[in-house]
C-alpha cells in the first residue's frame, strides 16, 4: 500500500500562512493524534532557525499557526533544536537561544517555548543500541530518548553531501546530540589538493577542529583530528579542498538513514510537514540570502517521512534535478534507496493535493 502524502500548493495569490492553514485542515486527522492525554501531551517541533544569515528557515509565523492548532487540541508544545558541530551561532544554547529570538523565535512571537535539546554545551547524549550496517549505537539529547509525540518541521534545500536535504536529514542530523552528528560525518574526509592551494588561510580560519595547518607553505589537514563537517570545502574559493563523492557521501547518506531509522523507532506520535520555498544550494547552517536553485512549490505533509522527502524531491526536479550540482552529486538517490531498504519508509505514495 502506498503512504498518503498532502500537498498544499503555493499559487499565486496565496500566502504561506493560508498555504498551511489548508493543509493542516486537510491533516486534522493526524493532529488530532496529539489530543491531551492525562496530564497532558507534550509534542516537541522539531525544527532549525538556520544560522546568523540564513534567511530562508522556516519563519516564526508559520510556526504559530502549528502551535496554535497543537495547543487547541490540549497538547502541550514546544520547539526544539539541537546544538551543531558547525562553526556559528549555534554550537552552545547560550548563543544559539540569543540567535533565535533575534530571529522571532520568542515565546511571545511562536506561542510556546523554544528549547535546545542537548543543554548549553551540547553534551546531554544518550545511547541508544541499534543494529544497522554502519551504526550500531546513536546519540541523542535526553529528550528525544524520552519524547512520544514528534512533529518535524523541515525546510527543503540542497545540501553539501546529501544533495537533498528535507525530513530524513532533519531527524537525523538535527535530532542527535553533537557526538552523534559527528559520527555521521565522520565518513565524509577532504583532501587538499596542494597544487592549486594558494596558502590563504580561509581553511584554517573556518575549521572548527583546529585540524588544518600549515605545511610546506600548503594546507594540510591531520585525519586524526578532523570532523568531517565540510566547512573547508565551502570556504575554499580554489575548489582545492576535495573529497570522494560517490565513496564518502553514500557512506554519509547511509549513516544519516540510519539515524533517522533509530530515533524515530523510539518515537510513537509523528507528523512531517515539508516547506518547499525559498530553496538554496546549501542548508540553512551554510546559505544566506542565495540565489534560489528551484521555483517555491508549496508545503507536502505526511506520517511516512521517505515518502514525503521522495514526493517532495519528485515535484522539485520534475524539470531536472537542481539537487545534484550538475550531476557531481547523486547522494539523494543512495538515500532513499538505502532508507527504504531499512525500514525508514516507502518510496511509493499517493499524492493527495489539497
Ligand atoms: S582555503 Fe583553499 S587555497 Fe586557502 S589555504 Fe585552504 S586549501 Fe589552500
Ligand atoms: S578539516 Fe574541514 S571537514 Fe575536517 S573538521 Fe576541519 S573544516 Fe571540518
Amino acid at each position: 500500500m502506498k503512504s498518503d502524502v498532502y500537498y498544499s500548493r503555493l499559487e499565486k495569490g496565496k500566502n504561506r500562512e493560508s498555504c498551511l492553514n489548508t493543509l493542516l485542515n486537510r491533516i486534522k486527522d493526524f493532529l488530532s493524534e496529539f489530543k491531551s492525554r492525562g496530564v497532558g501531551t507534550f509534542v516537541g517541533i522539531k525544527m532549525t532557525i538556520g544560522d546568523k544569515a540564513n534567511t530562508g528557515y522556516i519563519k516564526p509565523e508559520l510556526v504559530r499557526i502549528i502551535v496554535d492548532n497543537l495547543k487547541k487540541r490540549g497538547a502541550k508544545p514546544f520547539v526544539f533544536d539541537t546544538n551543531v558541530i558547525y562553526t556559528g551561532q549555534r554550537q552552545n544554547a547560550v548563543d544559539h537561544l540569543n540567535l533565535a529570538y533575534r530571529k522571532g523565535f520568542t515565546p511571545d512571537n511562536i506561542g510556546c517555548p523554544y528549547i535546545i535539546a542537548d543543554g548549553v554545551f551540547g553534551t546531554d547524549s544518550r545511547i541508544i543500541k541499534v543494529d544497522y550496517k554502519n551504526i550500531k549505537e546513536i546519540r541523542v539529547p535526553s529528550l528525544v530518548s524520552v519524547l512520544e509525540d514528534l512533529i518535524v518541521l523541515s525546510h527543503i534545500t540542497g545540501h553539501l553531501f546529501s544533495g537533498f536535504a528535507g525530513s530524513i536529514k532533519n531527524v537525523a542530523m538535527g535530532m542527535a546530540s553533537r557526538a552523534g552528528k559527528q559520527v555521521q560525518h565522520s565518513s565524509v574526509m577532504p583532501a587538499i589538493n596542494t597544487a592549486n592551494c594558494t596558502m590563504c588561510g580561509c581553511c584554517i580560519m573556518i575549521c572548527p577542529a583546529s585540524a588544518i595547518s600549515e605545511k610546506n607553505e600548503k594546507a594540510f589537514i591531520d585525519s586524526k583530528l578532523c570532523i568531517g563537517c565540510g566547512e573547508c570545502i565551502s570556504a575554499c574559493k580554489f575548489d582545492t579542498v576535495n573529497i570522494n563523492w560517490r565513496e564518502n557521501t553514500n557512506v554519509f547518506a547511509e549513516r544519516m538513514a540510519e539515524y533517522a531509522c533509530g530515533i524515530l523507532s523510539q518515537i510513537k506520535r509523528k507528523v512531517f510537514i515539508n516547506f518547499a520555498f525559498d530553496i538554496t544550494e546549501e542548508c540553512d547552517c551554510i546559505s544566506g540570502d542565495d540565489p534560489k536553485i528551484v521555483e517555491d512549490a508549496g508545503i507536502f505533509a505526511s506520517k511516512d517521512i521517505l515518502a514525503l522527502d521522495k514526493a517532495c524531491f519528485d515535484m522539485l526536479t520534475g524539470k531536472g534535478d537542481a539537487f545534484s550540482r550538475n550531476g557531481k552529486i547523486k547522494t539523494h538517490l543512495h538515500q532513499f534507496e538505502y532508507a527504504r531498504k531499512i525500514g525508514v519508509g516507502k518510496l511509493d505514495y499517493k499524492l493527495v493535493e489539497v
